[in-house]
């Protein structure tokens, strides 16, 4: 059987220059952790207005992924995967309370300041936030951001 089967995740760029360079963040950023991604499409395109001007364009995309390489997964791409998930545990007083940074816009989440215009008590953990909590610069989710 040679027909291809995919998987596909849904995930959102955002930028300050363009549609364009919107889905190109979208897209890149997610190959460090999703390699095998074979295909976009767009689904929705919005901005964000800052006095009266366009700060941000964003995009989310459906990206369609290769699911039998997931399942038997290239050694360089699994590796790369399981050295960023084993980061975080080590060292695991200090990294609770680390800042993340978005990706796409460049927001940092503090820990110890939260996110209270967006109901994100102080001492919230970035690994604690809910799952559908977004930048609130940019809007990007959670896989967006790497800890700094
Ligand atoms: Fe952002």
């Amino acid at each position: 059987m040679s027909a291809h089967i995919y998987k596909i995740v849904e995930l959102a760029g955002s930028s300050k220059t363009g549609i364009d360079d919107a889905v190109k963040n979208a897209v890149e950023g997610a190959q460090s952790y999703l390699s095998n991604a074979r295909w976009f499409e767009v689904s929705q395109i919005r901005g964000q207005i800052e006095n009266g001007k366009v700060a941000y364009w964003q995009v989310v995309l459906k990206l369609g992924y290769n699911s039998e390489e997931e399942r038997n997964p290239v050694s360089g791409s699994g590796k790369a995967v399981s050295a960023q998930h084993a980061g975080p545990k080590t060292g695991s007083e200090k990294n609770v309370m680390s800042k993340y940074r978005c990706k796409v816009c460049g927001y940092i989440y503090d820990p110890e300041k939260g996110d209270p215009d967006n109901g994100i008590k102080p001492g919230t953990a970035f690994k604690d936030l809910p799952s559908d909590w977004t930048c609130p610069e940019c809007g990007v989710n959670k896989e967006q951001f790497e800890m700094i």
